[in-house]
Parts: C-alpha cells; sequence; structure tokens
C-alpha cells in the first residue's frame, strides 16, 4: 500500500489571502489535482508582516474550517491516529474489491470518489501565539498537531534561520517547547537557527521533525540541515520532509525531481531510509523556485519514477512516499 503524505504546503494562506477554493487549479495544491487518499499537513504560515499574529492565525484557520465544511465529503480532517486510519481504510477497502475482478468503471469511480485527502493542521512561525501560551491550547482545540518554533526571522521564542545572532530559545520559548510536548503537537523545526534547533533537540521529551528542509551538504544554505542535525532528528525517531524548493535543493538555482532524490538518498545513506520523506511546501514557493518539473501536486508522481530510477525498492519507496510520516504521526496523535 502506498499514500502520499506530504509535511508542508501554504495553500490554506495563499487561498484565503486570494479568496480561491481549495480546488482551485490554480493553487500548487489543489482538491482537483491530489491523488487521494493523501494526507497533506497544511501549514498557517504568520509572515513577520503582521503585528496582530493571533488574529491572523485564527482568520486563516477559520477559512480552512470554512472550505472543510464546503468539501467536506473530500475531507478528512486528522487529528487524531483513529483519523489516519480513516483516511487509509478508504484505500484497503477498493484494493480488496480490486482483486474481485468487478472493476466496471463505474464502479470504480464510485469507489474513488469515497477516498479522501486528510488533512493535517500545522502552524508555521510560532510567533502565532504572541505573548501567550494558553493560545497554543486555543490552536490545539483548532485541530492544530505540528507546530514549529520560527520562521527566518527571530521571534519572542527564539532565533530563527537567517539570525544575525544566534542565542536560540528564549526562556519563553523553552516554556513554548515543554508546552507542546505536553500536548502532544510535534515541534517543527524547519526554519529555526542552529542554536534554536539544539536547544530544541535537547529539552523536548519527545521526536522533533523538519516538515520542510533540505541538506546543507549539498547545498549551502542557512534553511538546510547539517549531518549531525539529521541524526540528532534520527535519533529522536523523528523525519526530515524534503522542501521542492530550488534554492534549497542546488546551488545553482535551478532543480528537478532528480536534485530532491539526491537529497532523499543523502539522508537515507546518513541515516537509514526510515528518516525521510516529502515537505514540498506548494503555494509556498515562487513560481522560479519549483523544481523545473514539479509545477504542482499533479507532478508529484515524478519523484516516484526517479526513486525507481536510482534504485530504490518497492519497500524503501512506500516509506519516503508517506510510510515514514505516519510512523511519526501515529507515534505522537493520541
Ligand atoms: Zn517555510
Amino acid at each position: 500500500m502506498e499514500i502520499l503524505v506530504d509535511g508542508h504546503c501554504d495553500t490554506i494562506e495563499v487561498a484565503f489571502d486570494k479568496q480561491k477554493n481549495i480546488d482551485d487549479k490554480s493553487l500548487n495544491f489543489n482538491l482537483k489535482d491530489a491523488k487521494k487518499p493523501m494526507i497533506q499537513m497544511m501549514a498557517t504560515f504568520i509572515s513577520p508582516e503582521y503585528k496582530n499574529s493571533f488574529k491572523r492565525a485564527k482568520d486563516i484557520i477559520n477559512y480552512f474550517y470554512e472550505q472543510y465544511e464546503k468539501f467536506s465529503d473530500e475531507i478528512i480532517l486528522v487529528k487524531t491516529k483513529e483519523d489516519i486510519e480513516k483516511v487509509i481504510s478508504e484505500q484497503k477497502e477498493l484494493k480488496e474489491k480490486a482483486t474481485n475482478k468487478i472493476l466496471e468503471n463505474k464502479f470504480l469511480n464510485s469507489e474513488k470518489s469515497k477516498r479522501k485527502l486528510g488533512v493535517l493542521l500545522t502552524i508555521e512561525n510560532g510567533r502565532a501565539i504572541e505573548n501567550d501560551l494558553k493560545n497554543v491550547d486555543y490552536f490545539y482545540d483548532k485541530g492544530i498537531r505540528v507546530m514549529s518554533i520560527n520562521w527566518n526571522e527571530d521571534n519572542l521564542l527564539g532565533c530563527g534561520a537567517l539570525t544575525k545572532n544566534d542565542i536560540g530559545l528564549t526562556e519563553f520559548g523553552k516554556q513554548y517547547i515543554k508546552k507542546l510536548n505536553e500536548k502532544n503537537i510535534i515541534i517543527d523545526i524547519s526554519h529555526s537557527s542552529p542554536k534554536t534547533f539544539w536547544d530544541t533537540a535537547k529539552l523536548s521529551e519527545k521526536p522533533i521533525v523538519a516538515t520542510h528542509s533540505c541538506c546543507i551538504e549539498i547545498c549551502n544554505h542557512p534553511r538546510n540541515l547539517t549531518d549531525e542535525q539529521i541524526k540528532q532528528i534520527a535519533k529522536m525517531n523523528g523525519i526530515i520532509g524534503i522542501c521542492y524548493s530550488s534554492t534549497f535543493l542546488s546551488e545553482k538555482k535551478n532543480a528537478s525531481s532528480k536534485e530532491i532524490v539526491k537529497h532523499i538518498s543523502y539522508i537515507a545513506n546518513l541515516v537509514g531510509v526510515d528518516y525521510v520523506g516529502l515537505g514540498s511546501d506548494f503555494d509556498g514557493l515562487e513560481e522560479e523556485h519549483l523544481p523545473t518539473d514539479i509545477k504542482g501536486i499533479k507532478d508529484t508522481d515524478k519523484i516516484k519514477e526517479e526513486l525507481k530510477n536510482v534504485g530504490f525498492t518497492k519497500e524503501e519507496i512506500a516509506k519516503i512516499w508517506g510510510e515514514n510520516w505516519l510512523r511519526v504521526l501515529r507515534e505522537n496523535l493520541v
């Protein structure tokens, strides 16, 4: 069984700002092009330009709920372990029936329509909570199950990837990490500075993940992870979702599915195939930063072809495609 799990996209924010429905094919990720069942982790991204960041987060999340209502027959909101199995079970059912050789087109289509998109809500940039840890409870109640500490800038919690003076987590940031552990909200260290990463790794009692990052040994960019960071994430039983931004994939700033697979292979060689997955960043990348052959969710299978080309086995591809993310989600959601 192969299911795609993508660790990061900014689709809800873009859909909200442009007042588009999430089935609009102009979005990199959209309901029409997504091959269901799959799980898409959807971020509420808080750009530092928004001073009232808690309100901004609420507005984006509320827009997701409007869309969820509109497309409720196509979406399962993933908040618990059971919700994951609900998304997957439709796939199993179809496979079982397919082996019974009753695959007339009409039947197949009606079965396909039962397949759902699992959406797991995340927050990108802890400044969404402003200066109040109680807002973490609010987001949890709204279904948020993954939260990052930073975006690129420094915030009240700690330093971001583009910091000028890396002092790591603040005292408030340390309380935030403990709070996320208590709430079983998975900590996303993408966009954090090196010291924020290590302070968090030291403090967190639960796995940490990088929803959308790449390897610094292949492409020297402050958003990418060192070998030591990759080893630490693996040691904590987390995962790295490879981001599709050509700026993180290649120093030539020109990348395709081949470069995505290079980063996947690098991590698989360094720590094993169990700790790497996908984290597209669809609708969060400038058009010119998308890989030359991947312009949206419709093109994602090109990565699978390339994984086959370089010799990954069927089982390994299933892990990279989604099983690794599923392991982390199953172990951390309650
Ligand atoms: Zn990002």
